[in-house]
C-alpha cells in the first residue's frame, strides 16, 4: 500500500520541475510503482481529480467549506484562514500553515500513516453525503483527514479536496507517462482517453492488457466520449476548395450536449461531460418523443429561444444547465430546443468510424426531423454564403462546414469540421515583453508578451503572445518604440516597461498553466496599437474571466 505522503512528495518534486520530459518520467515512475488497485486512483489524483470527470460522483467541496474545515482543525477563525490564503496565494500552503500552527492538531494516525486508498475512501464518503447536515458531515470528514495528515500532506490534501492540484500535470503529461510506464504508444493511450474519458481506466488497461487491451477500448453507452471540435475556417472558398463538397449546417448559438439513450434511460452530458440531465427535463422530453432508436448516443446543440425565436444570451442557457432547484419554472422561462447533428452509436454498434454522410442517414432514421439540425450538401460557395447570412440573420453564430467523408474523431480539433463566424471580442492588453525574431526578422521584435491587469495588486498578469496581424513596416516601428522601454534581456527574450497597450482579437480564451493569469488566448492577432490608452485602461483579469465564462460551453 502506498502512503499518501509518498504521493505528496511526488507532487512536491513535480512542482520544482519545469521541463515536461522530466515531469513525464517522474509521473511514469510513480505510476509504475503503485499497486494495481491504486493505479486508477493515483492517475486521477495526479491530475487533481478524485473521480472520472463524467462520473455522477462529486465531492461538492468549495473553498468556503474547505476554509471551515481548516478553521475547525486549527482552531483559527475563518477570517485568519482567508488572510493566509491571500498572503500565500495558495490554499494548500495556507492550510498547512494554519493547521501546523494551530493548537488542536489531532494526529489520529500518529503511529500509522494515511494511505492513498484511505484518502480516496474518505473522499468517496464525502461524495456520498447529501441533504440536511451533509455540509457539517463533509467538514468532519475533512477534519479527520487533516488531523491525520503530516504537514507535507496537508498541502496536497487541501488542493485535492477542491480538485485544484495545480502542479502542472496536464493531459499531455499523463498520456505520455502512461505510455512510458507501460510501454505502449502515446497515440493508443490518447485514443483510449478520448473514448473513455478516464485516464485511470486507460492506465489500468495499459498495465494489465497492454496494446491489445487499449485497442479494444471503444464507445460504450452511458460513458461519455470527448466531443469532436472544430477549427476556424480560413474562408468559404478555401473550405470548399479543400473539401470539394461540404456539409453545411448552422452554427447554433447554444450549448453542446451529448445524449445517451438506453431504452427509457436518458442521460445528457454537457460539453465538459458533466451529467446535466436533471436540469434539462424539456430536452429529456424531446428525446423521449423524438428519438425512436432503442440505444443510441447523439451529439447536438441545445439552444434557448426567446419569444422572438432568436437565441437568448449564452448566460441564460448556462442558468438552465446549472439550475438545481425550481427547474420547471426556469424551463418555462428559458425553454431549450434541440438541434442534433451527429450520431455516434446505435444499438450496440459504434458509428464513429463511418463517414459523416452515412452517420447523417442513420441520424435521420433514428430521430424526428423537428430535433435535427438542417444540413445541406453543396460544392457551391454562393449556397454556403447564403446559408451563412441566413444563420447570422437568425441570430446564430455562423456556419459549420464539415467534410462529408470524415469520421467522428472524439476530442480532436481537426480540419474536418470548420467553423465560420465573424470575429467577436477584443481585449486591450499591456505589452510586458517580447522576443527577437528569427531569420529575416532577427533584428526585429517578432512577438509580444501580453498581460492583463490585476486590479487588486496592480500587477500585470501574462496571458499570451501575439505575433500575427503585424506588418513588416509595423514591426520596424514597434521595435524602435520598444527599444526605449527594454528593462532586461536574456537570450532572445526582452522584458519591457509596461507602457503600451495592444488591442488584440482572438478566437477563444482558454485556461492555461503557462501564463500568470491562468488563461491563454487562442489565435491572438494585433488589431491596433492603442496609443490612446494608458496601461490603467487595459482590461483586467476580471474581464478575462467574464469573457471566459461567457464563452460557449464553458
Ligand atoms: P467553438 O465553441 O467556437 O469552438 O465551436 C464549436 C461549437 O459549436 C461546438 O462545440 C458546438 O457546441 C457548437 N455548434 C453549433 N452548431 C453546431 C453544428 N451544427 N455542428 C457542430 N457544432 C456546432
Amino acid at each position: 500500500m502506498t502512503s499518501f505522503l509518498e504521493f505528496a512528495k511526488i507532487c512536491n518534486r513535480i512542482e520544482g520541475i519545469s521541463g515536461s520530459i522530466e515531469m513525464t518520467s517522474v509521473v511514469a515512475g510513480f505510476l509504475k510503482s503503485v499497486s494495481d488497485e491504486e493505479l486508477e486512483i493515483v492517475t486521477r489524483f495526479i491530475m487533481g481529480h478524485v473521480f472520472p470527470v463524467w462520473s455522477k460522483e462529486e465531492l461538492g467541496i468549495g473553498p468556503s467549506l474547505l476554509y471551515s474545515a481548516v478553521s475547525r482543525t486549527s482552531s483559527l477563525p475563518v477570517k485568519q484562514i482567508e488572510k493566509l490564503v491571500k498572503e500565500t496565494g495558495d490554499i494548500g500552503s495556507a492550510a498547512e500553515k494554519a493547521i501546523t500552527s494551530g493548537k488542536t492538531h489531532l494526529g489520529f494516525f500518529s503511529e500509522g500513516e494515511l494511505s492513498i486508498k484511505d484518502v480516496y475512501l474518505r473522499f468517496r464518503n464525502i461524495a456520498g453525503l447529501t441533504g440536511k447536515g451533509s455540509q457539517d458531515a463533509k467538514i468532519k470528514n475533512l477534519q479527520y483527514l487533516f488531523g491525520a495528515a503530516k504537514p507535507a500532506e496537508i498541502v496536497y490534501l487541501a488542493r485535492l479536496s477542491i480538485e485544484e492540484l495545480r502542479i502542472g500535470v496536464g493531459e499531455g503529461i499523463v498520456r505520455d507517462a502512461i505510455a512510458e510506464a507501460f510501454d505502449v504508444s502515446a497515440e493508443l493511450v490518447e485514443r483510449g482517453y478520448m473514448l473513455t474519458n478516464d485516464f485511470g481506466l486507460v492506465a489500468y488497461t495499459a498495465k494489465k492488457e497492454g496494446k491489445k487491451g487499449l485497442g479494444k477500448l471503444g464507445v460504450v453507452i452511458n460513458r461519455p466520449l470527448k466531443m469532436m471540435l472544430a477549427q476556424i475556417a480560413a474562408g468559404i472558398n478555401e473550405a470548399v476548395e479543400e473539401m470539394g463538397t461540404v456539409a453545411v449546417e448552422w452554427k447554433y448559438d447554444g450549448a453542446r450536449v451529448q445524449i445517451h439513450k438506453e431504452g427509457g434511460n436518458i442521460t445528457i452530458y454537457s460539453r465538459k461531460l458533466e451529467d446535466v440531465t436533471s436540469s434539462l427535463p424539456d430536452i429529456v422530453k424531446s428525446i423521449r418523443s423524438g428519438v425512436s432508436a432503442g440505444s443510441v448516443i447523439l451529439d447536438g446543440e441545445a439552444v434557448a429561444l426567446g419569444s422572438d425565436k432568436r437565441p437568448m444570451a449564452f448566460q441564460e442557457i448556462l442558468r438552465r444547465f446549472r439550475r438545481k432547484y425550481d427547474i420547471s419554472a426556469t424551463a418555462l422561462e428559458i425553454p431549450l430546443y434541440l438541434n442534433l447533428f451527429d450520431i455516434l452509436y446505435l444499438n450496440g454498434e459504434s458509428l464513429i468510424d463511418i463517414p459523416l454522410l452515412q452517420r447523417r442517414k442513420k441520424l435521420e432514421d433514428a430521430c424526428d426531423s423537428s430535433i435535427l439540425a438542417e444540413q445541406v450538401i453543396t460544392g457551391d460557395t454562393a449556397v454556403v454564403e447564403a446559408i451563412y447570412k441566413e444563420a447570422l440573420a437568425a441570430g446564430h453564430e455562423g456556419v459549420m462546414l464539415k467534410n462529408p467523408d470524415s469520421f467522428y474523431t472524439p476530442g480532436k480539433r481537426g480540419k474536418n469540421w470548420l467553423k465560420l463566424k465573424p470575429i467577436m471580442e477584443t481585449l486591450d492588453l499591456v505589452v510586458i515583453g517580447g522576443d527577437w525574431g528569427e531569420g529575416r526578422r532577427a533584428r526585429l521584435i517578432g512577438s509580444y508578451l501580453l498581460a492583463c491587469r490585476d486590479p487588486y495588486t496592480d500587477k500585470f498578469l501574462s496571458i499570451g503572445r501575439v505575433a500575427t496581424g503585424i506588418t513588416d513596416e509595423q514591426l520596424e516601428e514597434l521595435t524602435n518604440l520598444f527599444k526605449e522601454l527594454a528593462v532586461s534581456e536574456s537570450g532572445t527574450q526582452v522584458e519591457f516597461e509596461p507602457k503600451i497597450v495592444f488591442e488584440v482579437a482572438f478566437e477563444e480564451i482558454q485556461k492555461s498553466p503557462n501564463y500568470d493569469s491562468g488563461y491563454a488566448l487562442r489565435f491572438p492577432r494585433l488589431v491596433n496599437v492603442r496609443s490612446d490608452k494608458s496601461v490603467e485602461d487595459a482590461d483586467s483579469i476580471e474581464r478575462v474571466e467574464q469573457l471566459y465564462t461567457g464563452q460557449k460551453g464553458k
